[in-house]
């Protein structure tokens, strides 16, 4: 808040307001992409101690919000004011705003007030903590102690909520399986025997109880409808937001409120009416039977030994060398689906990706974000962004912004010469002699043996690229050693490498 000019007295322009009332919102961090009139303050941001991050591309700009916002370290309660300049977040303050994009006139930053004349004022809240109806706590309890096959979903809400121990201690004491959705995984590690992750399809299309954990029956989860889920399935849904609350399923028990709250709530009652679902169960057998042979087809495709490789290959090798508290970034079609399902995770708030709404292009955005927390955080943690070749080209230029701020990100380009799937340098080539590209190449085909590792090397950080199992070690090992300089792994799989068949191929079906 200012009022009076500066004709006389000490003078504060606008874009000093602008960056002293975002310190005074405990801003840590800001990613922008200055022009005028936001280089002012750009510049006045850093001359209060706030660290300024200069993008190459407004969309992975926009990405940061997403990344450390809502998914990552802080609250997810903000919404800020939209536009895509500037973008500036905290990370500290739990329930406090953790972004907002700043849309400001251009004429307010050159403004000149008297200093005397400005206040500065706290506008947020702390979020409330709430709790649910006692009665509907029973409710569900009464409903989960009746159920034949139950089935716990774990949604990006459990992990907002830090309610990892205790929905573990959930999972522990009811023995009831559980399926974390692709950000939640790790809120229960990846690894815990519950998890049923790789008996997904069926665990969703037989559960006759649905416990739903912060996570939206959207299309993710197949808006939680028949096929894919019993037509008589009864959902107990616990979600703060009373708007997402009974959409496209009426839920058999509601518990509004925070989730570790109400984990803790489910956990007093249990203790009370102690509920331990047999781990004999016709129901365990069905699931455990699922996921052994799941699991079996996984290891036969990433034993196999033929070049190129396939996904599974590469994953395999991947899951081996990487740190198990490392941050996963990943995003692409194939590369970004068959890695949630070969990547673990064994820790909350560690995995990122394309999310709700498939969205390309904000894998570099989010490393680079988690990058910078982790410099000041957790400087011993590495961030490794997996992308399909596709994916990469969306933001490639944030290779750039990575190696100006020296950050150790290891990138890794799952690189099949396309989007899904690609053609080879031979049939490139005799493709080609039918005429223009422009009429007869596959719009699904990206140039074959793209050196994308070189956009790496071209910035001063180093860049592989493997085409072997053995290559790819090697180069995993170095990379993963090097904890100073950012690096490109260029991995060439077979350009028709494919997913598993899918019992349910959803959005990934397609009549060609
Ligand atoms: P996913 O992709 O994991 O299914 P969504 O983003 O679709 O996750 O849904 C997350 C849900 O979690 C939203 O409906 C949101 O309202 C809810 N949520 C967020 N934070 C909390 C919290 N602290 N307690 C309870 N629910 C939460």
């Amino acid at each position: 808040m200012a009022s009076g000019s500066s004709a006389e007295g000490e003078a504060v322009s606008g874009a000093q307001l602008i960056a002293a009332s975002l310190k005074a919102q405990s801003i840590e961090y800001m990613f922008g992409i200055v022009g005028i009139p936001v280089t002012e303050i750009a510049i006045a941001a850093q001359a209060v101690g706030i660290k300024y991050v200069g993008m190459r591309n407004e969309q992975a700009t926009r990405s940061m919000s997403c990344s450390v916002r809502s998914r990552f370290f802080t609250c997810p309660w903000w919404d800020g004011k939209c536009n895509h300049e500037l973008l500036a977040v905290r990370t500290s303050i739990y329930g406090r705003p953790g972004s907002c994009y700043i849309d400001i006139p251009g004429d307010f930053v050159n403004l000149q007030v008297n200093k005397s004349s400005v206040k500065y004022v706290e506008c947020c809240l702390p979020p409330p903590v709430s709790t649910a109806e006692h009665s509907a706590v029973c409710k569900a309890v009464a409903i989960i102690a009746h159920s034949k096959q139950p089935l716990l979903i774990i949604g990006k809400g459990a992990a907002y909520s830090r309610a990892e121990n205790n929905i573990k201690k959930l999972v522990d004491l009811c023995g009831l399986p559980f399926l974390p959705t692709p950000m939640a995984k790790g809120v229960v590690p990846d690894n815990h025997p519950n998890c049923v992750a790789a008996a997904r399809s069926t665990a969703l299309q037989h559960a006759d109880v649905i416990i739903l954990l912060g996570a939206r029956l959207n299309w993710i989860l197949h808006f939680g409808l028949p096929p894919r889920f019993r037509q008589d399935v009864k959902v107990i849904q616990i979600d703060i937001c009373a708007e997402e609350l009974g959409n496209n399923v009426r839920p058999a028990a509601i518990l509004l409120g925070d989730i570790n709250t109400v984990t803790k709530q489910l956990l007093e009652e249990f203790s009370e009416r102690p509920l331990e679902y047999p781990s004999n169960s016709e129901w365990w057998k069905r699931l455990r039977e699922k996921i052994m042979n799941n699991e079996e087809r996984s290891k036969g495709l990433a034993l196999q030994k033929s070049l190129p490789m396939n996904y599974y290959t590469v994953f395999h090798h991947i899951r081996e060398l990487i740190p198990k508290d490392c941050i996963l970034v990943s995003e692409g079609a194939n590369t970004m689906d068959i890695g949630r399902t070969m990547l673990p995770n064994y820790y909350p708030r560690q995995r990122l990706d394309a999310g709700t709404f498939g969205t390309m292009g904000v894998g570099l955005a989010f490393a680079i974000a988690a990058a910078m927390v982790a410099k000041d955080q957790t400087p011993e943690k590495r961030v490794i962004c997996i992308e399909g070749d596709s994916a990469f080209g969306f933001s490639g230029m944030e290779v750039e912004t990575i190696c100006r701020y020296n950050l150790p990100i290891l990138i890794i380009v799952v690189n099949n010469n396309g989007i899904y799937t690609g053609l080879d340098a031979d049939a490139w080539n005799e493709m080609l002699k039918f005429g223009d590209p422009a009429t007869c190449v596959p719009p699904v085909s990206l140039l074959p043996n793209s050196h994308y590792e070189e956009i790496m090397s071209a910035f001063g950080g180093k860049g592989y690229f493997v085409k072997t199992p053995e290559e790819l070690q090697n180069a995993l090992k170095a990379s993963v050693a090097d904890r100073q300089t950012p690096s490109l792994i260029n991995v060439m799989i077979d350009p028709q490498s494919e997913r598993k068949k899918q019992e349910f191929p959803w959005l990934t079906r397609s009549n060609l």
